[in-house]
């Protein structure tokens, strides 16, 4: 157990802490001062974005103060991991749930009386039992943290019920300070949060939800398997998440994959509980792992060295975006979200809204959102600035890590082409889809545009000029413009809207995106922390180190060590017990578990390169 007493003396408690036993040297962003509000027995609101660092918020002052720390969380599945890792600081932490056995619960609720505990995770449905609530007014407890805790919200799609009885913790507990966190951004859900937890007393952290690491780029598809394999050509070791639309899709995809030699594991809701969760854990448990998942797959992972997100079809909301490209890079290291989309994406989308039996209101918000992610998109300036922009988050102009941040997308003047498009909607009845519009652009001979005598038409091979491709994209964007509408019921049909007027009259002008189709190459500058050839070795003997040491316990590699301490050792080469603790993330316990195997990894090395 954490020894607290050594602590009395020190006039500031969380930064000792913060070193020994993370082995972190500095707090991130407004960290400390969320610490020592609760450190000095405040409640506290946090809205931090994913990987922002929730957890030392609540962690450390659990150790702080006296007493167990409670932390309720939604996600059972991750409280195993989250013990693993604070065992593995040297903390006394368990958890207490459903999956376990009846006499694991009374062995923990032993420790719990006696007070041997420094952090006890819990679910709120078990948090509420009248034995639970018993046993912790018999204990001194050093804060609740409530996790996830937009799960309150009715309106969101987290919701939980077992979360609105938790406001009886300000009641049964009024001296034990409370902090409720989430990631979840917008200003009516932090409202809720506040009235539902009784919480109008909480000092509010909110913090920008701009996540730096993680470079954007979005890119029209044409064919997206081909681009995706460009794009993971050079990730082969990196572990990921591809998101499809469909169940078999994501099917197709993984087989597809692992016939091109990655490890690529399906997951959806339509696959057996077991398959899922053992393509589950073997996503956390190996570094090169890439899962092919709907939506499905998510919520609950908080494998922080995911080092890119790709969506092989497009979110229906810069929400949804948000949150799954948020599960890339949350140790801060550089990681990709990337994102092909086309016409069909726009159209499937538009078709669902239509289908829906929501409500007009809700469809209309629905729509909006839509178009909200299409803008994103299409834009031509930085996507970080839109992104944070829609959250109402200021930015500075000009992120530097997004595509068109790093390659300006060209332009070009549309319009003549636009008319043409818009008149041939117009002349083949507008009743055609994109398909077919091409075709008699492109003046092709087909049996379809012999069938409606399209080959005599004014606008018949008029487009000659264009390809398929670039059709397409001109299409896509007049869409995503609003001056063409796909009629949702009458299969894809594109049909004029009143915007389109001006740009047939000639009365305005109209500058579209230039896409480059030729290439599919990842040439694109890579954002990635690389390391260099001549320290390749050292690299991947202190990875297979860390795997060993973590099948050995049966924990995540991460659990023993990020990303980020490798990439340190391999920089700095540390050689004694005094240099290892210097790098980030070596504290007291993991020291004295791992110190002497990597420094002997790193000094077998060192003789290797003078010898
Ligand atoms: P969140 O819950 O907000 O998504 P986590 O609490 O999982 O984020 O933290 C993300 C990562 O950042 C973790 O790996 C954590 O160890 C690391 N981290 C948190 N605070 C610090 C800090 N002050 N210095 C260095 N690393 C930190
Ligand atoms: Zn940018």
């Amino acid at each position: 157990m954490y020894n607290k007493l050594m602590l009395t003396a020190d006039p500031t408690p969380a930064h000792r802490i913060l070193e020994q036993v993370y082995g972190y040297k500095t707090f991130r962003d407004q960290q400390e001062i969320i610490i020592n509000t609760l450190i000095n027995g405040q409640d506290a609101l946090v809205l931090m974005p994913t990987g922002g660092g929730k957890s030392l918020c609540y962690q450390l002052p659990s150790l702080a103060r006296d007493g167990v720390g409670v932390v309720i969380s939604p996600l059972i599945a991750l409280m195993q991991d989250q013990v693993d890792a604070m065992l593995q600081l040297g903390v006394k932490a368990a958890y207490l749930n459903s999956s376990q056995s009846a006499e694991q619960q009374r062995d923990i609720e032993q420790q719990l009386k006696a007070n041997q505990l420094d952090l006890l995770y819990i679910a709120p449905e078990r948090l509420v039992q009248d034995r639970t609530l018993q046993l912790l007014l018999s204990v001194p407890v050093a804060l609740f943290a409530i996790d996830e805790a937009h799960c309150v919200s009715q309106w969101g799609h987290d919701f939980r019920s077992d979360y609105l009885s938790l406001s009886l913790l300000y009641d049964r507990f009024p001296c034990v300070p409370r902090i409720a966190l989430t990631a979840t951004a917008d200003q009516r859900t932090r409202q809720e949060i506040v009235q539902r937890l009784q919480l109008d007393n909480a000092r509010q952290f909110v913090s920008g939800f701009d996540r730096p690491n993680i470079r954007y780029a979005i890119t029209a598809k044409t064919n997206a398997r081909k681009q995706l394999l460009a794009f993971l050509s050079s990730r082969r070791d990196e572990a990921g998440i591809i998101y499809c639309l469909s169940r078999t899709k994501v099917e197709e995809t993984a087989a597809w994959l692992s016939a091109q030699g990655f490890v690529a594991l399906p997951y959806h809701a339509g696959l057996p509980a077991e398959l899922r969760q053992h393509h589950q854990s073997r996503f956390l448990r190996d570094d090169n792992i890439i899962i092919v998942a709907t939506i499905a797959f998510g919520m609950g992972i908080d494998k922080p060295d995911v080092r890119f997100v790709a969506h092989l079809d497009l979110p229906k909301s810069i929400e949804a975006y948000y949150q799954e490209t948020g599960r890339a890079g949350r140790d801060g290291e550089p990681a990709e979200a990337w994102m092909v989309y086309g016409l069909q994406d726009v159209m499937r989308l538009q078709q669902m809204q239509a289908k829906s039996t929501a409500t007009d209101q809700f469809k209309r918000v629905e729509r909006h959102k839509l178009d909200a992610m299409l803008g994103l998109c299409e834009i031509t300036s930085c996507r970080r600035e839109l992104l944070l922009h829609y959250f109402d988050d200021k930015s500075e102009v000009r992120c530097g890590n997004c595509d068109n941040c790093q390659i300006p997308p060209e332009t070009w003047e549309a319009t003549e082409a636009a008319q043409k498009l818009l008149s041939c909607v117009y002349r083949t009845g507008q009743r055609f889809g994109a398909v077919h519009l091409i075709d008699v652009l492109r003046g092709s001979e087909n049996e379809k545009i012999k069938q409606f005598n399209h080959q005599s038409l004014s606008t018949y091979g008029i487009g000659k000029a264009l390809n398929d491709a670039q059709w397409r994209s001109v299409i896509r964007q007049l869409v995503v413009r609003g001056l063409l509408r796909v009629d949702v019921e009458g299969y894809g049909a594109l049909q004029l809207t009143e915007l389109c007027r001006p740009v047939l009259k000639g009365e305005q002008s109209l500058q579209l995106r230039k896409e480059d189709f030729s290439t599919v190459s990842n040439k694109k500058s890579r954002n990635k922390t690389v390391v260099k050839p001549e320290n390749e070795a050292l690299w991947d003997a202190l990875k297979a180190c860390r795997k060993a040491l973590s099948d050995e316990r049966d924990v995540p590699p991460y659990v023993i060590f990020h990303d980020k301490t490798l990439h340190e050792m391999l920089e700095y080469r540390p050689m004694s017990r005094m240099e290892l603790l210097t790098i980030s993330g070596v504290g007291e316990s993991k020291l004295d578990k791992y110190g002497s195997v990597f420094i002997e990894v790193i000094c077998s090395h060192a003789e290797a390169i003078n010898e």
